[in-house]
């Protein structure tokens, strides 16, 4: 805006006390100055002299005579117009012209604060206002260039943005801008929209629904949103979107256009259903998890509850899949995963839920039940299904499965309690040896309970030392004498008596406390074997569980170093199962443990997934043939055919082989007949206390042509220390096995 001071010349003032002389010879010798304005001493202006109006007065000789040597104050005119700098040029020119024209044009006094600025004139004003219009014009220009640039700003944003963003006329409903994104989802061109209503593309009813959701918006002004707005595209398909209308007000504040952006969700939906999906369901063998089927037993125990009818729940192990997974590897693993899966969803009717409930384990939801028969055909066609040969990419797989069942309302009414009743069945199942279905019975609970009690026992046992040593003598038939003794444990519970370690073993390997128990067993026995006869060897029993600890050979050291016993006077007696696992792993240390001096047995060889193979993968020091095949070798031909195979196997790696579980002479005599090195069972002895088998120690059994005979070594040829010595005789005897004369069969 254009004040005065924008106009203002400077100008030299006079003084009042000037003589008009002075001012004479300055208008004179300056012909453009029209006037001067006069000032007192603090330079405020008082008057002014107007070079027209002077020169009027000074004509003549007369006039200059007169006022030559006068000041100029009587020469002025006292009255000028003055004005203050700040004033807007608009508002001087106005009020000026309304009521003293004739001063603005012969011209003004301008100050700042009252003192003298400058001068103005007509043609300063006018050269303002010309500036004035010509920065107006220019103003102009730029803001329509501005507003042309926001508006290609704004164009370009709309045309980008990835939603569809649409823009109708308030009054009748017709389009005036659909972006690109518009375009897209709708496949109408906008050339096609523009100017004309839904009616023109979208059916009858449909636009009548827009429309009224279109009048409600500008009706109320509200914002409005559709979360899931089912739009028909050009093509017939249909839109998913989410659109969210809103009114936009003209100058009258009255909507004048309705605004809306569209947002295609259809891909989001599909995310969200993916991820639903992911959550109910395994993604290896698309079956429903555990939390879809916790979610689907616990609807099926409400509408049976309803129906007065039964729901079975069966638990589902496959019985040798981690076999399969460690052996041929997790591909094969996974693809036997799915086809059990198959197989499962092939023996339940539709409305059924087959679910995984993790690693190997499936269950099954069995609805609309009147009795048990149903529930009992369903186990069976389980157990035959997973019974079938699995063909996985070219290996034949026979794995089998156990199912445990357990029905509502009978034995529980929630998800929980059924589930965990089923589960006791199936470990019922698989501890029947596998491949069957079993029914949970209330006993189970009472069995669960009573493990959960020696669990407790048994944590206490190796605290309290109620474990103790037994020592089975191991009879060499080549040089006929007692050549090792294997460790056995024993647990003397105080009120349970004695604990079989077929119970408590497996228990102590699920609970970890294998680890320790296996250490003590370690020690104690190396401490008991040092005070043996030198010829005799420790055998000491290592579980599958105790190589998961990587301090195994490190307390196989420290157990020969405290007693002092040789390494090679330990053998360390393993299971296949241990070749089975983690082979990498379990061979480094059965390679590290051999490097010590110890020597490494296969144990109950003939169990299990026996394979002649085992026995090259490691150099043995010795096999033990199982019990089963001992017991049958006189009257099953297999039996012997299969013993005849490891001797020959065992001469041939040049591995000493040993009989287990021999208890009659008549077997004895066979197997020496078959070339057999080594003998154990209660034909030589039961397993005894310590002090028993060191008093045993030094016997000798010789076979004769009919009758064998026993007969005892000094036992000073054997012990090394006297204090080992004693009645061994009597205590060999106290077994009842053999008597010297006569042949008896060993009791179990
Ligand atoms: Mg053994």
């Amino acid at each position: 805006m254009f004040t005065l001071r924008d106009t203002v010349s400077s100008l030299a003032p006079a003084r009042a006390e000037d003589l008009g002389k002075t001012l004479y010879e300055r208008f004179r010798e300056e012909p453009d100055t029209l006037i001067v304005p006069v000032l007192d001493a603090d330079d405020r202006p008082i008057g002014l002299v107007e070079r027209n109006a002077f020169f009027l007065r000074m004509a003549a000789e007369y006039g200059r005579a007169l006022y030559a040597l006068r000041p100029i104050s009587v020469l002025m005119d006292s009255d000028p117009l003055v004005v203050e700098a700040d004033v807007e040029l608009a508002a001087f020119t106005s009020d000026s012209l309304s009521y003293r024209p004739s001063d603005l044009l012969r011209g003004f006094i301008v100050t700042d604060g009252g003192r003298y600025l400058g001068v103005g004139t007509v043609l300063g004003l006018l050269q303002a206002a010309n500036e004035t219009n010509r920065r107006g014009v220019e103003a102009l220009a730029a803001a329509k260039a501005d507003q042309e640039r926001a508006h290609t700003f704004m164009t370009a944003v709309v045309e980008a943005i990835p939603s569809m963003v649409f823009v109708k006329r308030a009054d009748d409903h017709s389009y005036v801008l659909l972006n690109r994104a518009g375009e897209k989802i709708l496949g109408h061109a906008r050339g096609d929209m523009i100017g004309r209503t839904d009616v023109d593309f979208y059916p009858a009813e449909q636009a009548a629904i827009y429309r009224e959701r279109d009048a409600e918006v500008i009706s109320s002004g509200e914002v409005r949103v559709i979360e899931e707005d089912h739009v028909p595209r050009k093509d017939g398909s249909i839109a998913l979107l989410r659109t969210k209308k809103i009114a936009i007000p003209g100058p009258d504040g009255a909507a004048e256009y309705l605004l809306g952006v569209s947002e295609d969700i259809a891909e989001r939906k599909r995310a969200e259903a993916q991820i639903a999906r992911l959550a109910h369901y395994d993604p290896l063998t698309d079956l429903p998890n555990r939390l879809l089927f916790q979610k689907d037993l616990s609807a099926a125990l409400s509408r049976a509850a309803r129906r007065e009818e039964l729901v079975a729940v069966h638990c589902i192990d496959l019985d040798r899949f981690k076999t399969v997974n460690d052996t041929l590897g997790h591909p094969i693993g996974d693809a036997l995963l799915r086809t059990a899966a198959e197989r499962l969803r092939a023996c339940v009717r539709e409305g059924d839920t087959v679910a995984r409930l993790g690693g190997d384990e499936f269950a099954v939801v069995q609805c609309g039940l009147t009795d048990l028969s149903g529930a009992t055909r369903l186990a069976g066609r389980i157990v035959e299904a997973l019974a079938q040969t699995f063909d996985l990419q070219g290996h034949q797989v026979m794995i089998g499965g156990s199912v445990g069942v357990a029905v509502s309302p009978n034995d529980g009414a929630d998800t929980d309690e059924l589930l965990k009743k089923a589960d006791m069945a199936l470990y019922r199942a698989k501890a029947d040896g596998r491949g069957t279905f079993h029914f949970f019975e209330r006993k189970m609970d009472d069995e669960l309970q009573a493990r959960r009690a020696l669990e407790l026992d048994l944590r206490l046992a190796l605290v309290e030392g109620q474990f103790e040593l037994y020592y089975q003598p191991l009879y060499s038939l080549g040089v006929d004498k007692v050549m090792g003794c294997e460790a056995l444990l024993r647990w003397n519970h105080p009120t349970r008596g004695m604990v079989s370690p077929g119970d408590f073993i497996p228990l102590a390997e699920e609970i970890g406390l294998i680890n320790p128990l296996g250490e003590w067993v370690l020690r104690e026995a190396c401490r008991e074997a040092a005070g043996w006869p030198d010829h005799v060897r420790l055998a000491v029993n290592l579980s599958p569980a105790q190589f998961r600890d990587k301090h195994l050979v490190a307390t196989v050291v420290s157990a020969l170093a405290a007693s002092g016993l040789p390494a090679e006077r330990l053998e360390l007696e393993i299971t296949e199962s241990v070749l089975l696992h983690n082979t990498a792993g379990n061979m480094s240390i059965l390679h590290d443990l051999k490097a010590l001096g110890v020597r490494i047995s296969m144990d109950d060889f003939g169990t299990g997934y026996s394979s002649l193979s085992y026995l090259r993968s490691f150099p043995f020091d010795k096999i033990k043939i199982d019990q089963t095949f001992v017991r049958d070798i006189l009257d099953d031909a297999d039996a012997l055919a299969i013993i005849k195979a490891v001797l020959d196997l065992g001469a041939s790696l040049g591995i000493t082989t040993t009989a287990e579980g021999v208890e009659t002479v008549e077997q004895l005599d066979e197997l020496r007949r078959q070339g057999c090195g080594e003998i154990q069972g209660y034909f030589i002895s039961r397993p005894k206390p310590a002090a028993e088998i060191a008093a045993m120690l030094g016997v000798t059994v010789l076979s004769g042509d009919k009758a064998p005979v026993i007969t005892f070594s000094q036992p000073s040829d054997t012990f090394s220390h006297g204090e080992k010595e004693g009645p061994a005789p009597k205590a060999w005897e106290d077994e009842g096995v053999l008597s010297p004369t006569a042949s008896r069969q060993g009791t179990q």
